[in-house]
């Protein structure tokens, strides 16, 4: 199978699986709630909502991002993932942002190399996520997250970074004429 057709058939997958397990499909609750968390390098404090403390995840996102750690053999440091809609409000996410829909999470990149950053978000795009951004005023910082329609950005000026670009043209993914402009668009 091919890279690309690979990507959207994951997409398809993720699609039917937010519509048929609308309430088996995440894990929820205060962190120490949980039960049948099956993280072997994610603890579910890391998921949890810097505001009101709650965690609700999709255990898809969960897996994958186990697969991806286990893959990279480096930490991979969640600095965002849940975001109760006051805290998301207070920290001015969008107001549909995937953070909210709980398959979205913010990874921080201090003290990676520009082929740790490449590599990582390779297996991140293996494992299912579908969606990036990237920030030139926090340029270590990088959201993911499995929505089922592609989707990248960059913000704060400039354009993403190299390892950023090439991790999406060794998948397949083209730039759009045009795409210099904010939110820089690209298409499978
Ligand atoms: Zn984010």
């Amino acid at each position: 199978m091919k890279r690309r057709d690979f990507l959207i058939s994951a997409s398809c997958a993720a699609l039917s699986l937010d519509s048929a397990q609308a309430d088996t499909g995440f894990y929820s609750g205060y962190p120490d709630q949980i039960t049948g968390w099956s993280a072997k390098h994610f603890k579910p404090q890391e998921f949890a909502s810097k505001g009101n403390g709650y965690v609700r995840v999709r255990k898809e996102m969960i897996f994958s991002l186990d697969r991806v750690r286990s893959a990279v053999a480096h930490p991979v440091y969640i600095t965002s993932a849940y975001r109760d809609q006051a805290h998301n409000a207070l920290v001015g996410g969008v107001k549909h942002s995937r953070h909210l829909i709980s398959d979205a999470v913010d990874i921080n990149l201090r003290g990676l190399s520009a082929q740790q950053r490449h590599r990582l978000m390779w297996h991140l795009l293996a494992e299912g996520f579908t969606s990036f951004g990237s920030y030139s005023h926090i340029p270590n910082m990088l959201h993911a997250d499995m929505r089922p329609n592609a989707r990248i950005w960059h913000r704060g000026g400039g354009s993403h970074p190299v390892w950023f670009r090439q991790a999406l043209t060794d998948w397949g993914w083209q730039r759009d004429r045009g795409a210099t402009r904010r939110p820089a668009t690209f298409r499978i």
